[in-house]
């Protein structure tokens, strides 16, 4: 479907040392996980975020899985999460029992709405999870006060943002756990991949017992006990040295991936600021004291029918600019937690409106710009 159009939404960012990494990964003798690459990747991500402690997984989905099992989340637990979000979110303590309880979102930032967070909270809740909406920091300082003040674990599902900040601080490092992609749609990829940070030192080690079967294998290999064995439940969560690898390869280049995100979001930006004034179109805002990874640039049309002619506006010139999120509490399974229309308005809004443009690291800027002109010959 993506091959009828001539300037498609997403291209993985190949730095060219991927294939020279895997070579060698393979010519070690070890291709399972844990290897020399996947340590090197640990180390890069743990000086990154500020971590305390960095574990590689086969994608962020296993890693939210493998936060609320370190949760022990279960049957009788609610769990705050933004409507607006993946449905690897829900989908990770869901499997576990625990009922989503789903909170609306600010309509500046996108993330969730901290005003509206503590109406929320009853006697069965114990987490908190958030998103940082295209890597913009969530209003932390007041998420963890009211989780604090009320004894709840906040977890960070930073998808979006690594590499953001907030107040200074680098997303990741603020919750009891966050979670990253390195999915192909994301800054940093290795295809399917992902990782767990843990800033709880209480729940590294069996962080690392989760994700090696429930065994301690990990504390075997550093020659901590004589012998593994099967010690708590677990499951197999960790990457190949091959994943690892090619995952080191973009994460040794991350300035220069980086640097040509944020040139192409603050072309967008510039580009389309007099035509969004004009039309009544909203651009992302990014508070003062958010640093932002450049995720993804989106513009928020006035109402879904201006939003559909926009894409076929930009289709029939071989461009696909897409949307993203279908309010979960308003999709089927969210239905089946007692999800009603109304219950997420601005979700609701938002979820009609939004438009992501095409932007990875090979959009060159002649196609860039010719993005830009197909939209200023479109009229609101
Ligand atoms: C991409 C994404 C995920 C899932 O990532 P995978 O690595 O594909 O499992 C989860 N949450 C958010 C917010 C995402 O954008």
């Amino acid at each position: 479907m993506s091959a009828a159009y001539r300037i498609p939404f997403n291209k993985p960012t190949l730095t060219g040392c991927e294939t020279d990494y895997i070579t060698q990964a393979v010519a070690s003798g070890q291709i399972s996980g844990d290897g020399s690459f996947t340590r090197r990747c640990h180390a890069i991500l743990e000086q990154e975020t500020g971590a305390r402690k960095a574990l590689l997984t086969t994608s962020c989905t296993h890693a939210l899985e493998m936060a609320a099992l370190l949760l022990n989340l279960g049957p009788e637990d609610e769990v705050i999460v933004p409507s607006f979000t993946f449905v690897s979110t829900v989908n990770a303590f869901a499997l576990r029992g625990a009922r989503p309880v789903f909170a609306d979102i600010r309509p500046d930032t996108l993330n969730l709405d901290e005003c509206r967070l503590e109406e929320l909270i009853t006697r069965r809740t114990r987490a908190i999870w958030v998103v940082h909406y295209a890597g913009v920091g969530c209003e932390m300082d007041t998420i963890q006060e009211i989780a604090d003040r009320y004894g709840l674990v906040v977890v960070e599902d930073n998808a979006h943002g690594l590499f953001g900040a907030y107040h200074g601080r680098k997303l990741g490092s603020l919750g009891s756990l966050a979670t990253q992609s390195f999915h192909e749609t994301k800054n940093i990829t290795c295809g399917e991949g992902g990782a767990l940070l843990i800033n709880d030192s209480a729940l590294v080690e069996r962080a690392e017992i989760i994700r090696e079967k429930g065994t301690d294998r990990s504390r075997f290999f550093r020659g901590q006990v004589d012998k593994y064995t099967w010690v708590d439940i677990g499951s197999s969560y960790l990457p190949s040295e091959v994943l690892a690898a090619f995952l080191y390869a973009q994460l040794e280049n991350r300035e220069s991936i980086q640097a040509r995100r944020q040139e192409i979001w603050q072309n967008y930006q510039a580009g389309l600021e007099s035509w969004a004034a004009k039309n009544g179109v909203s651009q992302p805002v990014i508070p003062k004291h958010c640093e932002q990874p450049y995720h993804m640039y989106y513009l928020l049309l006035p109402d879904l029918e201006s939003r559909t002619r926009l894409i076929t506006h930009l289709k029939d010139r071989g461009i696909l600019a897409v949307f993203h999120y279908l309010p979960l509490h308003l999709s089927r399974m969210g239905r089946l937690y007692g999800g009603q229309p109304g219950d997420c308005p601005v979700t609701e809004h938002v979820s009609d409106r939004l438009l992501r443009l095409p932007f990875f690291n090979s959009l060159t800027i002649a196609d860039q710009a010719e993005v830009m002109a197909a939209i200023h010959e479109f009229h609101v």
